[in-house]
Formats: C-alpha cells, sequence, structure tokens
C-alpha cells in the first residue's frame, strides 16, 4: 500500500487538529486545483474547526471531502486531488521535523496492526534533495524499522516519480552506502502515479543500473516493482497490453493492476467516446515494432499478424512526426486478437513468474473498470499469473485488506478455501 494513502479520514481529523489554521492550504495550488477538479468550495479551516466542534455533523462532511468514495469513479486526476487533502497535511507534518513525522507513521502503521496484518510493504516517495530527501527516507525507514516485532514486520518500498527517477535512486543508493543496516527495511523502489506518457522502455538504463548495483552490493539489494495498464486512455489498447508486457521484461517482480490484461476490450472502449482509437505515431511504431518481433510467438497465440502489412505501415508512419496522432478504430475481429494478446502476456507474465498486485476497489474507483463483473480479477484469477490482492490506498478508500478479500469471495465464485488455494502464500513474492 501507499503510506500517504493510508490514513483514514479520523488519521486525517487528529493529524490536522493541532495545524489547520496554520497551514497555507493554497499551497502548491491545493485549493484551487481541489475546487476546479472536484466542482466544489472547499474551505479546510471551516471544514476541520467543524469537524471538531461539532462532530456529529462536521465529521462526515470532512470524511466526505476526504474518501473517495463509489459515487467519484472513474477518474485518476479528481483521485490525486482528494489524496492531496491528507498528502498537503502530510507534507506540511514532515516540514516540522522528526517527532511529527515519526507520530505521523505510527498512526498509520496501528491501524495495520489492529487488522491483523502481519506484513505490510509501505510505498512511499520523499521530495527534496541532497541531505535532506535521504533524512526523510532515513525517518520513513528507521520508523518502519521500530514498528516492528514477532507480530509485525514492515517494509519500505521508495517510489520513484517517472519523470525524473535518478535522483531519487541516487539517494536511496547513497542513504544504503551510508547506513548499511536499513537494507533490513528498504527493500524496493517503485514507479507509480500517472503513468501516461511515461513509457516502459524510457526506463531501461534504470533498470540496467538497478541491476548492476544490486550485483555490486549483494547485501544491499533494491528490487523493482511498477504500476502499470491502471490509466491507458491516451492510447491503443494493444500498446496498453504490451505495456504490462514490456514492464514485466524490465525485469520488474510485481506489476501494479494490469487493468489492461484483464479489462474486456468491449469493455474498454465503452468507457468513453473514441476510447482508446487514436494514439502518438511513435506508440504505433513501438507497437509495430513489437508484433514484427514477436510476430510467430503472437501467431501461435492466435493474434492476426500481416507482417507485410504492418511493414507497409511502418514505412508510412516513419517519416511522419513522432507526435502526431494515429487513429485506428475497433472491429469486432480486433476486440478478439486483443483477448488473445491479454492471454499471451498473462501466459509470459506467467512463465517469468511476474506478479500482478489487483487492487479491487481501487481499479473500480479509479482505474475505470465500469462494474464488479467487468473487473479484470476474473480473468486474472482465471489464468495461472502470480496474483495478490491489495488495497492500494486504504485509508483513501476507507477499505480494508479484510473488506477486499470479501469484495472478492462476493463477486467471484471463489470460496475462502479455493481463493486461498488459487493465491498461495503472499509473503512468497515479498521483496
Ligand atoms: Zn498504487
Amino acid at each position: 500500500m501507499h503510506l500517504a494513502g493510508s490514513f483514514y479520514a479520523e488519521d486525517l481529523l487528529a493529524i490536522g487538529a493541532p495545524i489547520f489554521r496554520e497551514v497555507d492550504w493554497t499551497a502548491r495550488e491545493f485549493l484551487n486545483g481541489y475546487n476546479n477538479s472536484l466542482e466544489t468550495e472547499l474551505d479546510p479551516v471551516q471544514l476541520f474547526a467543524e469537524a471538531l466542534e461539532n462532530p456529529e455533523v462536521g465529521f462526515p462532511k470532512l470524511k466526505a471531502a476526504y474518501v473517495f468514495g463509489p459515487e467519484d469513479s472513474g477518474d485518476f486526476e479528481r483521485f490525486m486531488w482528494k489524496y492531496r487533502l491528507f498528502s498537503h497535511l502530510w507534507g506540511y507534518g514532515w516540514e516540522q521535523g522528526r517527532q511529527t513525522a515519526v507520530a505521523m507513521i505510527r498512526q498509520a502503521v496501528e491501524h495495520h496492526k489492529r487488522q491483523g496484518l502481519e506484513y505490510v510493504e509501505y510505498r512511499a516517495g520523499f521530495w527534496g534533495e541532497g541531505a535532506n530527501l535521504r533524512e526523510k527516507m532515513q525517518i520513513c525507514a528507521e520508523t518502519l524499522a521500530a514498528e516492528c516485532d514477532e507480530q509485525f514486520t514492515a517494509r519500505y518500498i521508495v517510489a520513484l516519480p517517472r519523470d525524473d527517477p535518478w535522483p531519487m535512486y541516487q539517494a536511496v543508493r547513497q542513504l544504503l552506502t551510508e547506513r548499511p543496516h536499513l537494507s533490513n527495511i528498504l527493500r524496493g523502489l517503485d514507479f507509480a502515479s500517472y503513468e501516461e506518457g511515461f513509457p516502459p522502455k524510457l526506463f531501461h538504463s534504470i533498470f540496467q543500473q538497478i541491476q548492476q548495483d544490486n550485483a555490486a552490493q549483494p547485501d544491499q539489494q533494491l528490487t523493482a516493482v511498477y504500476h502499470v495498464g491502471e490509466t491507458f486512455f491516451d492510447k491503443s489498447l494493444e500498446s496498453a497490453v504490451r505495456w504490462c508486457h514490456e514492464a514485466s521484461l524490465l525485469g520488474a517482480k510485481r506489476l501494479g493492476h494490469c487493468i489492461a490484461l484483464g479489462l474486456d476490450p468491449a469493455i474498454a472502449v465503452n468507457r468513453r467516446p473514441q476510447a482508446h482509437e487514436a494514439e502518438l505515431v511513435s506508440e504505433r511504431l513501438d507497437q509495430i515494432a513489437y508484433d514484427l518481433g514477436f510476430a510467430s510467438q503472437l501467431q501461435k497465440a492466435g493474434v492476426t499478424i500481416d507482417v507485410s502489412a504492418l511493414q507497409k505501415e511502418q514505412q508510412s508512419l516513419v517519416n511522419l512526426a513522432a507526435d502526431n496522432q494515429v487513429e485506428r478504430p475497433y472491429t469486432s475481429q480486433r476486440f478478439q486478437d486483443i483477448r488473445q494478446r491479454q492471454t499471451f502476456v498473462l501466459n509470459q507474465l506467467t512463465q517469468m513468474g511476474t506478479v500482478i498486485e489487483c487492487c479491487p476497489t481501487s481499479n473500480l474507483r479509479i482505474g475505470g473498470v465500469p462494474d464488479a463483473e467487468h473487473h479484470p480479477i476474473h480473468r486474472l484469477l482465471a489464468s495461472r499469473v502470480n496474483l495478490c490482492i491489495c488495497t492500494d490506498d486504504p485509508g483513501t478508500f476507507d477499505i480494508t485488506l479484510a473488506s477486499e478479500i470479501e469484495w472478492v469471495l462476493r463477486h467471484t465464485h471463489y470460496t475462502l478455501d479455493s481463493l486461498a488455494q488459487r493465491l498461495g502464500d503472499p509473503r512468497r513474492f515479498q521483496l
């Protein structure tokens, strides 16, 4: 789960109570962004004041302003603004120093202990530079380490910003060099948040570097996990499926979401007018290169691949500007081919041992999955791919791991026993 997404509405109130009047709510465009995106007129000071003075009326209002519920469905941008209602406080709290930061992290971890969780991997990225950035990661790792006991194990995954992952990656390595004991807790790297515009090919060199550094420092292993196939309205469904395959080929151990591998293409294109019909010339060229490279395997998997037509199309596109758009409407044959591609990539992931982290509620509320019946989990469960059920942002969604498992039992034909058998022990996927 994301650490900053695991605070419930009551945590928001508890953490906000002593500071909500000091916080600059207009900083980093928070208030404008929230109000424009959610078409509302939030007054955070009034909201907190009322929740404290008159909880019966005020707390439900605070909760409604924060929790990203079923009625908010389908929009990643809107989700990010509700998420930022907490992360704005989180950022302010971190600036107050170590003590406040430690107290906030403990507040989240206490929930998970009370919920009976035994093992949690927390994803969190930080801001700042140099020693300041390293100190934040150190505080996070040390606080999580201090929470570990016989009943509870915490691990820390650093989330790298996709637009410039290198400085944060180098900061993590430097931190581990300076404080090698943190490698017990700090085990992984994540690529998360906005994925549109960041094709997996951009991360070849950093994945290579991670592998080289792991080989050079065997006692400071960092394993990469990767969010992919979650939000993909910027491209064709073939490309969305391919990105999941490419993320796995990069060497990511676990892939977050992979909705693109489990959502039926006919349902996916119905989500918006002309959804997935247009994509960049560069994206189409990447798809053609992939199809030519995997031609015989794709054909064996039942996907129609016309090599000479693809080569001709490649010739026609190669001289266009890479940021031009190509439009290709869907046919029922194309839908059928995409289903075969999904199966092909699921089989590839199965062979490579790649794990998919499926987050049922997150997919329904921010992943654009229209309803339980068409949830990607059905296809994922039916395949043999390594699969685990995760919560993503349990506080922002007001859910727990137990409620996610209940959701799966309610909406699939699995029983507790058969689900446990299908999934196996998720601890085998730990970093
Ligand atoms: Zn996530």
